[in-house]
């Protein structure tokens, strides 16, 4: 507990520092000017400005009023009480001037309390006492608020590395991470939503699968680095050609693509596959064991929901991969419709 006794008169720092020792006080500063004081306390100093922990540790700071020279201990209780890094230290003003104009001047200055000279033993330990307590607690306060202060911010920047992960896990769960489109999972989610709601709204609901011509010899040819670089191209070209934001694309798995495109009929879902099929091709990525082109190709199928309600997402697959398997047997490069869907008007 350092406590800095200001006053101009020797011979009144030395009985309140025998007062204080008297009572245990150990570490007691003595100034014999205002100005020697605000230059301990750093007053005035740069880096006044930005708030931070007091100095230097000074508990309290004992004031005198009047000192003949430079600022009076008013003035200087002022500027100490300005100064961000101690606007909690407690200040109390040694006077005989008891004018209520003084006594005024000093609390509008921010002092905390103050003792009439001439001394008097037990009421300068007192008051001491009580600031010193009341500047305990004070520290106390700040310290458990900055400690609050820092667990919460070390919460914050957990949560945020949580909130990261949980995104990440959720975006893995849900895409393909060879090709950044849909995985399975989100396609057969979706498909499921999306029977639903056709069958509901009795809107078409159209689905194509995609299986790339020829990859095994693909990867044979060109070695398993190119066949990845060359699903990421077909997934890209395919994704291309959906512009709905319902529609979704979706990695089957191995070299096979699907896509969901709601409220579209055959002959729009036949279109749009026609536009994949194309888009594949004229990424002109040479093949040169493909039995079907030159380059790489790839086999559509294309499932149309009927109207009536004897079908759901496992047979609107089946269907589109009889399609396809049409679509491969007839010879690659090509797109098939499921025949039986949908029934004539
Ligand atoms: P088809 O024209 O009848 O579709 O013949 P295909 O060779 O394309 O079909 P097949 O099912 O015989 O072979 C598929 C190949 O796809 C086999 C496998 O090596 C390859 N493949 C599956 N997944 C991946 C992958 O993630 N990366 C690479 N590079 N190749 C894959
Ligand atoms: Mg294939
Ligand atoms: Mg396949």
């Amino acid at each position: 507990m350092s406590i800095l006794i200001v006053d101009d008169t020797r011979s009144v720092r030395s009985l309140i520092e025998f007062y204080l020792r008297s009572d245990g006080h150990r570490t007691l500063v003595h100034a014999e000017s205002a100005a020697q004081a605000l230059d301990m306390l750093g007053v005035d100093m740069p880096g006044a400005d930005s708030p931070g922990p007091a100095r230097d540790g000074w508990d309290l700071v004992l004031m005198d009023i009047v000192m003949p020279s430079g600022p009076n201990g008013i003035e200087a209780c002022r500027r100490i009480k300005a100064d961000p890094r101690h606007a909690r230290l407690p200040v109390i003003m040694i006077t005989s001037d008891l004018a209520e104009t003084t006594l005024e001047a000093a609390f509008a200055a921010g002092a905390m309390d103050f003792i009439e000279k001439p001394l008097r033993r037990v009421e300068l330990l007192a008051r001491v006492r009580s600031a010193l307590r009341l500047k305990a607690e004070s520290d106390a306060r700040t310290q458990r608020e900055r400690e609050l202060l820092v667990m919460t911010r070390a919460m914050e920047e957990a949560n945020r590395k949580l909130n990261l992960s949980n995104e990440l896990l959720l975006r893995m769960s849900v895409t393909d991470p060879l090709t950044g489109v849909a995985n399975r999972r989100s396609l057969e989610d979706l498909l499921g939503r999306e029977v639903a709601r056709a069958r509901r709204s009795h809107a078409p609901l159209s689905l194509i699968m995609a299986d790339i011509d020829f990859f095994k010899q693909y990867n044979d040819t060109y070695g398993h680095q190119a066949g990845d670089d060359c699903l990421r191209a077909v997934a890209g070209a395919l994704g291309a050609c959906l512009r709905r934001s319902c529609d979704l694309l979706a990695r089957y798995g191995g070299e096979e693509f699907a896509a969901v495109i709601p409220d579209t009929d055959q002959e729009g879902a036949l279109r749009v596959a026609e536009m994949m099929r194309r888009a594949v091709r004229d990424l002109g990525l040479p093949h040169a064991s493909s039995a079907a082109a030159g380059e790489v190709t790839a086999s559509f199928g294309v499932a149309t929901s009927t109207v009536d309600e004897t079908w759901d997402a496992r047979t609107l697959v089946a269907a589109a991969d009889q399609a396809l398997y049409a679509a491969k047997t007839a010879g690659r490069d090509r797109v098939a419709a499921h025949c039986s869907a949908p029934p004539g008007p």
